[in-house]
């Protein structure tokens, strides 16, 4: 049943394949995780050529034909305008995510005091410093001053007012939906006292939102494994936890989700339950790996596709692969095992599907025991990992 999934625990699976869903069924059969299948976001589409209608209708038949009877959701992913909603609502989506990452001012962190008052003035400021102002009240996730109170105003203030007008023109379409505010893609990282304001700002402004993702510290890339320090990390999620605990309203978001084995245990420690996770292009490795082993010759010619396109199509995206980094091409089945082949894959995913997508469909039709199987293990290994407590 396709349906607003609200608190319950999510895994986002999404497929620019269309022939994922059923090994995504198999890996989540029997967890304590709802699915959210048919994730695809605006720049997605663009990229695979593929309408919200037609996602949501390969997901569909994959729920019918594995007989998933249990709640599913369909994600609406990264949708920047009001514009966005619309082919979303009429397909039948229930999930909606809200990017209002154009509108983070990302130089607030750096503007000279002066600057700031200037950028302050479109904004109330009498009505947040009595707000945000208090002074002696020291939480876990920090304190405004005036100074760090402006920066935030000026760094999400307009971020919030657009998501405050998405969310009303969602309610005016649709009844009840998952909505969740993401600004995982901007610059830089939010910090636990920003984290506040945007909750405290949204719920204060009636948006009514199911889940959160902030842009963690720390690098959280596309199909590899978490960079940065942990213990860092560590602190830093106890802090962000400490404010959803405050509001006891939404998930926490994680984006970017897939591969990072090192911190699902925290997500898990710190959130338990109220998580959401969101995944994508690793499911087109997982795809590629079936290439690797089944026609080598396919996979060949998008190897090489991906490493003249890479340069070009990395702009979006948060990686840091390196061509010079690839390693020798003796096992093409472990390329799909090594950081830098991974991202420059990832990343190009739009390029090798204009110029091989019909071929790689068919290889995976004829494999597809070998794809569901290879889907299974991958994300039975995540699923596991977030299950360990709560
Ligand atoms: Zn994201």
């Amino acid at each position: 049943m396709l349906t607003p999934l609200h608190l319950t625990p999510t895994f986002g699976f999404g497929d620019r394949l269309g022939l994922a869903t059923p090994g995504h069924i198999a890996a989540i059969r029997g967890t304590r995780f709802a699915p959210v299948f048919a994730q695809q976001s605006v720049r997605e589409n663009a990229r695979t050529g593929r309408t919200p209608q037609q996602v949501l209708d390969d997901a569909k038949r994959a729920v019918d034909a594995a007989k998933w009877d249990s709640a599913w959701g369909a994600d609406a992913d990264h949708l920047k305008t009001v514009d966005d909603i619309l082919p979303f609502i009429e397909a039948g989506y229930t999930f909606f995510t809200i990017d209002p990452g154009e509108h983070v001012d990302n130089r607030a962190d750096t503007d000279s005091p002066e600057a700031l008052k200037q950028k302050i003035k479109g904004f109330n400021w009498d009505e947040l410093s009595a707000l945000y102002l208090h002074g002696d009240d020291q939480q876990t996730w920090g304190v405004f001053d005036s100074e760090s109170l402006m920066r935030a105003m000026v760094k999400y203030g307009k971020a919030t007012q657009q998501t405050v007008a998405m969310f009303k023109r969602l309610s005016e379409l649709k009844e009840a939906f998952d909505f969740e505010v993401s600004v995982d893609e901007t610059d830089l990282p939010t910090t636990p006292l920003e984290h506040f304001f945007i909750a405290n700002e949204l719920r204060r402004l009636g948006v009514r939102f199911t889940s959160l993702a902030p842009r963690f510290i720390g690098r959280f890339e596309k199909g590899v494994d978490y960079i940065g320090d942990l213990s860092v990390l560590d602190t830093e999620l106890s802090k962000h936890a400490a404010v959803t605990r405050h509001f006891g309203t939404y998930k926490l978001s994680l984006h970017s989700g897939s591969d990072k084995f090192s911190v699902y245990p925290w997500i898990s420690k710190y959130w338990g339950k109220r998580i959401h996770v969101k995944t994508a292009g690793t499911s087109y490795l997982e795809a590629l790996r079936v290439l690797a082993k089944h026609s080598p010759d396919l996979f060949l010619k998008i190897y090489s596709l991906a490493c003249e396109r890479y340069e070009t199509d990395k702009r979006t995206y948060h990686v840091s692969a390196q061509l010079d980094q690839l390693p020798s091409m003796d096992d093409l089945p472990s390329l799909l095992d090594d950081f830098h082949a991974r991202q420059i894959l990832h990343v190009t995913f739009g390029s090798a599907l204009t110029q091989f997508g019909a071929e790689l469909k068919q290889v995976l039709q004829k494999h597809e025991t070998a794809y569901l199987e290879g889907l299974h293990a991958h994300f039975e290994k995540h699923l596991q990992l977030l299950q360990v407590s709560g």
